[in-house]
């Protein structure tokens, strides 16, 4: 399973619908400074419902949605609704979710062609508050649906599946338990020995 293509809409610096398209390998994003090229990551991190553990830069929600004036903080509040979208085309067709893994995560069997899995996350900002909106194949969904179902395909929040600036320093400057600990986590052990913990708690 790979990211097949990522669609950002009214997402930090994307105020047009951006559609970002990746390979199955290996995929190269440049562009100067400032650019966007990391804000392509926190999309990521955002639809997939990774951002608390994988320390998205941002200090609330409704930061992320695009504002015309951010960089020189001239940003005009405008009393309309906003609203920040991110789209997430997983590349599902060497079979790493089955049919009735996503029928199960979506709560419906309307989940179309599990080919692709689309997952999408929207901020909605009204003027006293702000709304947060998950949808699996167009179905709407909780976070934990979306959690459950990546969980199934090893995508984790804790998961080294993102690796983020400054990870491989702190890899390098931990003890080998820690690292021990990493490796636990990328082979699937750590979940047993949580659930191992927890029976004897018992
Ligand atoms: P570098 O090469 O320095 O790492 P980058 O390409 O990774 O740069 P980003 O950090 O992704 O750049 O993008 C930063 C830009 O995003 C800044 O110009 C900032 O003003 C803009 N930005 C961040 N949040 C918003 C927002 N809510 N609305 C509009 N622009 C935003
Ligand atoms: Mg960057």
């Amino acid at each position: 399973m790979h990211i097949k293509e990522i669609v950002l809409d009214g997402f930090k610096s994307f105020g047009r619908p951006t559609r970002i398209p990746f390979y199955e390998d290996f995929t190269v994003v440049t562009g100067p400074n400032g650019s966007g090229k990391s804000n392509i990551i926190d999309g990521v991190l955002f639809a997939l419902g990774l951002a608390r553990t994988r320390g998205i830069r941002a200090e609330k929600l409704t930061d992320l949605i695009y504002n015309p004036g951010h960089a020189d903080g001239s940003g005009e509040e405008s009393t309309k609704t906003k609203e920040a979208s991110v789209s997430v085309v997983l590349d599902n067709s060497d079979g790493t979710l089955d049919r009735s893994q996503v029928i199960n995560a979506a709560g419906t069997d309307n989940v179309g062609d599990v080919e692709e899995i689309k997952i999408k996350r929207r901020v909605k900002e009204t003027t006293d508050n702000y709304y947060s909106y998950y949808y699996l194949n167009e179905r709407s969904v909780n976070l934990s649906d979306i959690q459950d179902l990546l969980a199934q395909a090893g995508i984790t929040p804790e998961g080294y599946n993102v690796v983020m600036q400054g990870d491989v320093t702190e890899i390098i400057n931990m003890t080998p338990y820690q690292r021990r600990g990493i490796i636990d986590e990328i082979a699937g052990v750590a979940e047993f020995d949580a659930k191992k913990d927890a029976a004897f708690e018992e």
